[in-house]
This record gives structure tokens, C-alpha cells and sequence, in this order.
């Protein structure tokens, strides 16, 4: 069994793929090329593949009777492969969900209190020298204890950023999700978005992405929040209409965003980065020593559960 992983990954993965199977860790940082995914469909029997590595419908049309029988993909989003396709072709896909619920509930709530309170703005203003001193009108941001929260996709994440709004922030919590949910702590759902987008001071979105979601948060959307609440994206990029959030930003119809992915990433656009009002991190939900290598173990629990013949623990 010849084992692929498409990305250096934190040292304890890496030793126990190395001393539990025949493993090929590539030394590159970026997504594999075209050729690179078709020669991992061909020459190995299972990849752990992960963000960026696009095997789509076409890039498996390219590889008839693949050789690979698993994509163990590392991370819980995978709108970069076509499930479809790979089970048309032979090929399982399994996800790590779980491991990376707390660090991207964190990292929501960096963004939201970084925004609310002009954080990078204010850590720029003293890294350029420019400080003048306090005075009770400097840089005054959104309060952000007891406000109105609203988030769209109420899964593992969404819900662990709504357990911190409410019972760290004594946030009011409303939703959108495909289904109400039940939960040990007060939050009204709405199967309306815009109604949603309209009746909260922070919007924090936790969907996944793939062709369903794409463009969830349009013009339309964007134009129903207040001019005072803030945008906050943890999900994917393409959840969000970039060109609308630009226009929507620059015209102030929405007071700040917060993001941590993008529509065309790694590109970020100059007209975000020249914004004061929007805190821009380099997709870090899960950029944890701890949650990386959770992460690995969980997409190698799955490779062991292929190779011993098993039932996959994290199919999708
Ligand atoms: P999850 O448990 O599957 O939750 C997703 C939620 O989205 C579910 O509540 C689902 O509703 C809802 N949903 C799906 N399609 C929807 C739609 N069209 N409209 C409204 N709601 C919809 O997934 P998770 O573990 O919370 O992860 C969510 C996503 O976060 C991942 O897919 C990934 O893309 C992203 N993520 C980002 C980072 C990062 O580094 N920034 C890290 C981890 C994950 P139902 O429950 O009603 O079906």
C-alpha cells in the first residue's frame, strides 16, 4: 500500500505515517498541479490530500481506473474535491471534522474582537511610530459585550462560536441553518438570511463551501445588514460575493469585516488591504501545533481503517 501526503505536516504525523506504512510525504508547501494529482491518482493506492489540491470532475475524467482508492483528506472542508466524481471512479473521501471545531471558533472571535475594537488598526497605528496618546475619542470601536449576533450554518463550529458569544460575551444569538437545531442555549433560528443579516451587529458565517454556498453572501444580503454590524468569514471565500463585500465596504453600507479566507486565495485584493476597517488573517483557523497534528492522526485513522479493510470513521 503506497501512501502519498500531499503536504509537510507537523512531526508526530509525520513519524507515524512513516513507521505505519509506505509513505511519501511531499516537501512542498503548495497545492499539488495537475500533473501532480493525476500521477497521485495513478501511482498510490491512497492521498491525503487538503486544501488547494483541486481534484475535480475533469482531473479524475484524466485518470480512468485510478489506482488510489482513498482521498484522506486532511481538514473538514472539501469543496476542492468533487465527491461526485470520485465515487463515480472508484475513489473514497474522507474529512477530519471535529479536530478543528474550538480553533475556528477561536479564530472567529479574534476577527470579530479584532474588528469590533480597530485591534490591527490600533497595532498598526503603534508599530508605525504614529501614537499620540490616549484621549476619550481615540479610535472609539463597536462595543461587543450583549450585542446581537447572527450565524449562518449552525454545525460544529457555528455552534461552538455561538456557546462563546452567548455565555462569554452574553450575546444574543440568532441563526441560519438548513435545519433548526437543539441546543443547551438560547438562540432563535430564522430560515430567512436576509431577515437574519438585518437584525444583528456582527454576521459570523460557518458554512461549508462547494457550489450550494457559493456566493451565500451577495449584494442583496450584504445591503440588508445595518451600516453598523460587521461581516465576519471563517467558512470559505467563495461563501462571500468579494466584489459586492468590497462595494458594500466602500460605500459603508457594513461598518467592518473580518476574514479569514478569501474568494481567490492566497490573492487578496488591494482594495481590502487598504481598508482600516477590515482585519485580514491568512486563513489560520486551525493553525495550532495541537490541532494540525489532531488533524493528521484523524486522516491516518482513516488511512489504517482503508488498509485493515474497515469501515472509514470520517466518510463524506
Ligand atoms: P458542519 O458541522 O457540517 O456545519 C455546517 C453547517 O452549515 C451545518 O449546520 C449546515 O446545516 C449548514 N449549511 C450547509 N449548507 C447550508 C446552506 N446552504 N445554507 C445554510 N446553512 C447551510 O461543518 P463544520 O465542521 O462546522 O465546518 C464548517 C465549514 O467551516 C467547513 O466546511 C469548512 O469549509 C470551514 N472551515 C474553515 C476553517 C478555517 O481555517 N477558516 C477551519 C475549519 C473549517 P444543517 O446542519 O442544517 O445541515
Amino acid at each position: 500500500m503506497k501512501l502519498l501526503i500531499a503536504r509537510p505536516m507537523p512531526a508526530e504525523v509525520e513519524a507515524r505515517a512513516r513507521a505505519e506504512f509506505d509513505v511519501e510525504i511531499r516537501s512542498e508547501t503548495l497545492p499539488l498541479t495537475r500533473d501532480e494529482m493525476l500521477q497521485a491518482l495513478r501511482d498510490f493506492d491512497v492521498v491525503v490530500p487538503t486544501l488547494g489540491d483541486l481534484f475535480s470532475a475533469q482531473v479524475f475524467a484524466e485518470a480512468p481506473n485510478p489506482r488510489c482508492k482513498l482521498l484522506a483528506n486532511f481538514g473538514v472542508g472539501y469543496n476542492h474535491i468533487d465527491v461526485d466524481a470520485a465515487r463515480a471512479a472508484g475513489v473514497a473521501v474522507t474529512n477530519t471534522p471535529g479536530a478543528v471545531t474550538d480553533a475556528t471558533a477561536d479564530i472567529a472571535m479574534t476577527l470579530l474582537l479584532s474588528t469590533a475594537r480597530r485591534a490591527g488598526e490600533g497595532e498598526r497605528l503603534v508599530r508605525a511610530d504614529d501614537w499620540q496618546g490616549w484621549h476619550p475619542t481615540q479610535m472609539l470601536g463597536h462595543h461587543v459585550t450583549g450585542k446581537r449576533v447572527g450565524i449562518v450554518g449552525m454545525g460544529r463550529i457555528g455552534q461552538a462560536i455561538a456557546r462563546r458569544c452567548h455565555f462569554g460575551f452574553g450575546m444574543q444569538v440568532a441563526y441560519q441553518s438548513r435545519s433548526a437545531k437543539d441546543l443547551d442555549f438560547p438562540a432563535v433560528y430564522t430560515d430567512d438570511l436576509k431577515a437574519l443579516a438585518g437584525s444583528v451587529d456582527f454576521l459570523i458565517l460557518a458554512v461549508p463551501g462547494g457550489a450550494e454556498t457559493r456566493h451565500l453572501i451577495n449584494a442583496l444580503v450584504l445591503g440588508a445588514m445595518n451600516p453598523s454590524a460587521i461581516l465576519i468569514n471563517i467558512a470559505r471565500g467563495e461563501v462571500v460575493d468579494e466584489s459586492a463585500l468590497i462595494a458594500a465596504l466602500q460605500v459603508g453600507e457594513i461598518a467592518g469585516a473580518g476574514l479569514d479566507v478569501y474568494e481567490f486565495e492566497p490573492a487578496v485584493p488591494q482594495a481590502l488591504r487598504d481598508m482600516q476597517n477590515v482585519t485580514l488573517l491568512p486563513h489560520l483557523g486551525t493553525a495550532t501545533e495541537e490541532v494540525r497534528t489532531d488533524m493528521g492522526h484523524m486522516a491516518l485513522d482513516n488511512v489504517a481503517a482503508f488498509v485493515a479493510g474497515h469501515a472509514l470513521p470520517n466518510p463524506v
